[in-house]
């Protein structure tokens, strides 16, 4: 079987990918293990650039028939006796329209409309459930499909199956890996009325993360120690609850609904890079180049986002008859990398932040937040680069701005730091 792209692993990564190749009128043919389209939490929380992403894919309109969107993400810090020492706003419509909100959508419910939407084009090949094994050689795949062998040529090949991706290993290319000191537990369940922002609600050794689905239900994240879960799951229910209804009171009557420890899924986070998404023809994408800590709710965005800087790069090789100068590839990393590792870093730094425990600790901690919230310039900046619309880079004057609030108009700036076309795809006025 010969095609013209093939893309390991069909997560969000790949079908993003193979969608923006078959509206261009490429031959691509996905291979995906999973008969279905996940049965795991993997992920809902859907940045602004991807809404963007998804607009200029022509899918707006279908997802927000879906979604859940909100705007505005509480953040409470109790004390021991379980009273307020901060509770404060943060709001993506700081933002310039008309990408400023967030929404939710199960990472199933996501998978299911890319698929529906490539299964319209005849270009597109999809092989589920399909196992890759090899590359055998240059240019050519193993796949088992049931008990066959098949082996596809491809012009390229793109390794979009996630943290463990094999096409990676074929490349040879190295990997920096980082684990935390905590998991998270997840579970989503009936949400309470009242529950229509995002709430993070910490206290000096616990953190619970809610955030609205649509048809009335909550995603729930709550961290734990490593290597507590066996011992969670050896106590009833009933603690699970009360450590629950303590932090958010209102989730009394709601939490309740999960009846099994078996609903409730173990998060462990992990940080990983790899130091090349390139070599020769073949691309990494998706988690399978780098996964995050889950604290700034950003993997699933960055699979997208990266799909779609090389669906288009590809798409304008083909276009322009430069699908042989493979030295065009290069043009994805550096778009992406950079983009990718200051992302990550925001993610980690949320990940240490809340994973410390201590009463000191959660005192700097509330400090901080404080600071970093009643100061306009310091809380655009750091949403802006949450979103992903933008990278507003931090400096040393916001030492200052820690200590004396700013206010403003910060339009100027947010344009001046705002990802452009150009900047998405910066090959286009070179490539001919
Ligand atoms: C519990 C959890 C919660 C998360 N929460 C969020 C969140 O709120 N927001 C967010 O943005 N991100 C979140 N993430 C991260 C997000 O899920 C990932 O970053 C994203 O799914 C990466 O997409 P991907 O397509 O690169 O990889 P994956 O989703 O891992 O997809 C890879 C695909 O490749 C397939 N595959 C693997 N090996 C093979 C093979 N040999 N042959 C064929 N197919 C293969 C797999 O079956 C899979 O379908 C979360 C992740 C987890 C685990």
């Amino acid at each position: 079987m010969k095609t013209e792209v093939l893309i390991i692993g069909g997560g969000v990564a790949g079908l993003t990918l193979a969608l923006k190749l078959v509206k261009r009128k490429i031959d691509v043919v996905i291979v995906e293990k999973d008969p279905t389209l996940g049965r795991t939490y993997k992920g809902e929380l859907i940045q602004p650039k991807t809404i963007q992403l998804l607009d200029r894919l022509g899918l707006l309109q279908l997802f927000q028939e879906q979604w859940n969107t909100f705007s505005t993400i509480h953040t409470t810090e109790l004390s021991k006796e379980n009273t307020p020492i901060l509770n404060q706003a943060m709001s993506y419509q700081l933002l310039p329209g008309p990408y400023n909100y967030a929404t939710m959508l199960p990472h199933s419910q996501i998978k299911k409309l890319l698929l529906q939407e490539l299964l319209t084009y005849e270009s597109f090949t999809n092989l589920q459930p399909a196992v890759f094994s090899e590359i055998k050689k240059d240019n050519e795949a193993v796949i088992r499909i049931g008990k066959e062998k098949v082996e596809i040529q491809a012009r390229f090949i793109i390794g979009a199956e996630g943290v463990g991706s094999k096409v990676r290993k074929h490349m040879g290319v190295s990997v920096s890996k980082q684990t935390y000191n905590h998991d998270f537990l997840t579970v989503s369940f009936p949400a309470p009325k009242e529950l229509k922002a995002g709430e993070m609600v910490a206290t000096h050794d616990r953190f619970l993360g809610l955030f609205p689905l649509p048809n009335q239900e909550v995603r729930t994240v709550y961290l734990i120690r490593k290597g507590e879960f066996k011992k969670w799951r050896s106590e009833p229910l009933q603690q699970f609850y009360d450590h629950y209804i303590s932090l958010y009171p209102p989730l009394d009557g709601y939490v309740q609904h999960i009846q099994a420890w078996k609903d409730i899924q173990l998060m462990v986070p992990i940080r990983q890079h790899t130091d090349r998404y390139v070599k020769d023809s073949f691309v990494l994408i998706g988690d399978a180049a780098h996964s995050v800590h889950p604290m700034a709710g950003e993997g699933m965005n960055l699979a997208i986002q990266g799909a779609d800087v090389l669906g288009e790069l590809l798409g304008d090789m083909y276009e322009t008859g430069n699908q042989d100068q493979v030295k065009w590839l290069e043009e994805y990393e550096n778009v992406r990398k950079k983009r990718v590792k200051s992302i990550m870093d925001l993610s980690h730094m949320g990940g240490v932040v809340y994973g410390k425990s201590g009463v000191a600790w959660q005192r700097s901690r509330a400090l901080a937040l404080k600071q970093l919230i009643n100061n306009k310039v310091l809380l655009t900046k750091y949403i802006f680069n949450i979103s992903g619309l933008g990278h507003w880079p931090f400096s040393f004057k916001d030492g200052i701005r820690f200590v004396h609030s700013s206010d403003g108009d910060l339009s100027e700036q947010l344009s001046r730091y705002m990802f452009k076309v150009e900047d998405d795809y910066p090959w286009k006025s070179r490539m001919r």
